[in-house]
């Protein structure tokens, strides 16, 4: 496994929406294990495939919970539900901390690196790591989406909640 460089703003990759992956093969497993390392080595809770320059609907999320890793590829939303209101941040954004609402329940339909099509319900900060990482796949990032960027005493404030 191998840690990639993560592209940064203002690339324009980051702004493209993805094409949907055709091939199951080995090389999107080894591009999905090697995403999952250089998430976890930024301490990062989700990275999707533009970031590390590939222009391909594939998207990681693991927030540390009991769900662990979980490999989205070609998702669709298929439901959401309420609101939540949080901070939020982006690997290829280092240092940038913003507010973004989003909704609170979501339930999707992607596919897992054999090609095999799952659902996957989650709420709360699963959901927004989930749909941060859905509109990285459509070329949206969460700036367009901030009401109001946070100053580290407000960041150090929700992290003591
Ligand atoms: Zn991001």
């Amino acid at each position: 496994m191998a840690i990639l460089p993560i592209v940064m703003y203002p690339d324009v990759i980051l702004e493209q929406k993805c094409d949907p992956v055709i091939a199951f093969d080995k090389k999107l497993a080894k591009l999905l294990n090697n995403m999952y390392e250089t998430m976890l080595e930024a301490d990062g809770v989700g990275l999707a495939a533009p970031q590390v320059g590939v222009k391909q609907q594939i998207a990681i999320v693991d927030i540390g919970d009991e769900t662990g890793k979980i490999e989205i590829i070609n998702p669709k939303i298929i439901q959401i539900e309420g609101e939540q209101t949080g901070p939020e941040g982006c690997l290829s954004f280092p240092g940038l901390y913003g507010e973004v609402s989003r909704p609170f329940k979501v339930k999707i339909r992607a596919q897992d690196r054999k090609g095999r099509y799952y659902e996957l319900k989650a709420d709360d900060f699963l959901a927004r790591a989930i749909l941060h990482e859905i509109d990285h796949l459509n070329g949206v990032l969460f700036t367009t989406k901030v009401s109001h960027y946070l100053k580290e005493d407000e960041l150090e404030r929700y992290e003591q909640e």
